[in-house]
């Protein structure tokens, strides 16, 4: 196909800004009552009212033309955090753990997050593959174009860039775009626990070089947290990280406030992730850095935890995005649509605003702002049809996904 026209549908966007959206402009979004979207090459050309993208086209322009019937047509969602990349499931764990079973009991048994280390370490690179491979096509049905993906499930230099090839071959056989994130530092192994600072020498000195030598990472993240990497090795971390040509972001403040949200600022890092024990001094130095908040309520959801304060970092002008943390532990979903209900009706959120925080804030803090998450002129012609006159019906129709049909760059995939 070289050229289509979608018309005939309800075409919410994003409105694109020389920086991310925020306060006021968070729920910056415009709509189209009658829209049409003409893309050639995958590549949007014309979008507007229908009336006048028709008064600008020759009928001789167009192959194929689409009629939308009235439905609502969005940005492709972008999901810049995951760790979808794994070879187990942790059913049995989470059945303990809703009946009550202490974390330290469960990880006794052999759950928490060591254990999907154990088991991408068995795993061969194509089981680990097929694994990765079904939860992606997944999210690609429930709407997600653009993913971020993290290794981290390795803890040592030859497992995670196992992790991070079967990322690149993501990257390759799907049609989704995907960044990938290098996340050594999401736990410490076993047999370091009595010398972390060990473990963190390792990643600095052999993993960060390996990889930033091979090219097969954009990003580094670090779990900043009490018990796992404190403030001084996050930063030498990601310090090392950077040096090494790498795009920064970090875990932080998820369960303790122990200053990951001030590290985020200070460095500064592209975006911060969690943040439900962020204080508002941090939250207000992050939103003098432009640090991206990734808001992750489904893990508040799937941890019953309270939620991250989206209103305040709104007032406060924090850019907030919204992201599943789909991984087989705190929260088993790749479902943006899930997300989006969850920011509207628990994180008390408008509809326009988790518009954007599911699309271009998204986009922005994966550094492809100028490709995806919105649909303007000479961006990727990424888009989802929703059963629904707007984009509301994404928490209005609770616990479906409205999305019936994906195209990337102007080819239907799902
Ligand atoms: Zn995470």
């Amino acid at each position: 196909m070289i050229s289509a026209l979608f018309r005939n549908a309800v075409i919410y966007s994003p409105v694109d800004s020389p920086v991310p959206l925020s306060g006021v402009t968070q729920g910056h979004v415009t709509s189209y009552k009658k829209g049409a979207l003409f893309c050639k090459n995958g590549i949007i050309e014309k979008v507007g009212e229908e009336e006048d993208v028709l008064r600008q086209l020759s009928s001789d322009e167009v192959d194929m033309e689409v009629n939308c019937e009235g439905s609502c047509l969005i940005p492709g969602f972008v999901d810049p955090h995951t760790h979808i990349c794994f070879a187990d499931r942790r059913e049995q764990e989470f059945s303990l753990r809703i009946a009550g079973t202490p974390y330290l009991e469960i990880l006794k048994a052999g759950g928490g997050i060591l254990s999907s280390v154990h088991a991408v370490k068995k795993a061969s690179e194509d089981e680990l593959f097929e694994s990765t491979l079904t939860h992606v096509l997944s999210a690609l049905e429930l709407g997600t174009t653009t993913i971020e993906i993290k290794s981290g499930y390795g803890l040592d230099t030859e497992t995670e860039l196992k992790m991070l090839r079967v990322i690149q071959r993501i990257r390759k056989e799907t049609p989704l775009d995907v960044a990938i994130t290098f996340m050594g530092a999401h736990a410490v192994p076993k047999e370091y626990k009595e010398n972390p600072d060990e473990y963190v020498r390792l990643m600095i000195e052999e993993m960060i070089p390996a990889i930033s030598q091979q090219g097969i990472a954009e990003f580094c993240d670090v779990f900043c947290e009490e018990g796992v990497f404190s403030v001084g090795q996050s930063r030498a971390i990601l310090e090392a990280a950077r040096k090494h040509g790498m795009k920064l972001r970090i875990h932080a403040d998820e369960v303790h406030d122990i200053g990951g949200a001030k590290l985020a600022a200070e460095l500064p890092t592209i975006s911060a992730e969690h943040l439900l024990a962020a204080s508002e001094e941090n939250l207000k130095a992050m939103a003098h850095a432009g640090v991206i908040a990734n808001l992750l309520p489904a893990t508040a959801y799937s941890l019953r935890k309270p939620y991250a304060s989206a209103r305040r970092m709104i007032e406060l002008s924090v850019p907030v995005a919204l992201a599943t943390d789909c991984n087989p532990g705190s929260c088993f979903t790749e479902s943006m649509p899930f997300v989006f209900g969850l920011a509207v009706m628990n994180m008390h959120m408008t509809v326009e605003e988790a518009l954007v925080g599911t699309t271009l804030n998204g986009a922005w803090s994966l550094g492809m702002e100028k490709k995806v998450g919105s649909l303007s002129v000479g961006k990727q012609a990424d888009f989802l049809l929703l059963d629904g006159e707007s984009p509301a019906v994404l928490a209005y129709h609770a616990g479906v996904s409205p999305v019936f049909a994906v195209y990337k760059k102007g080819v239907r995939v799902a």
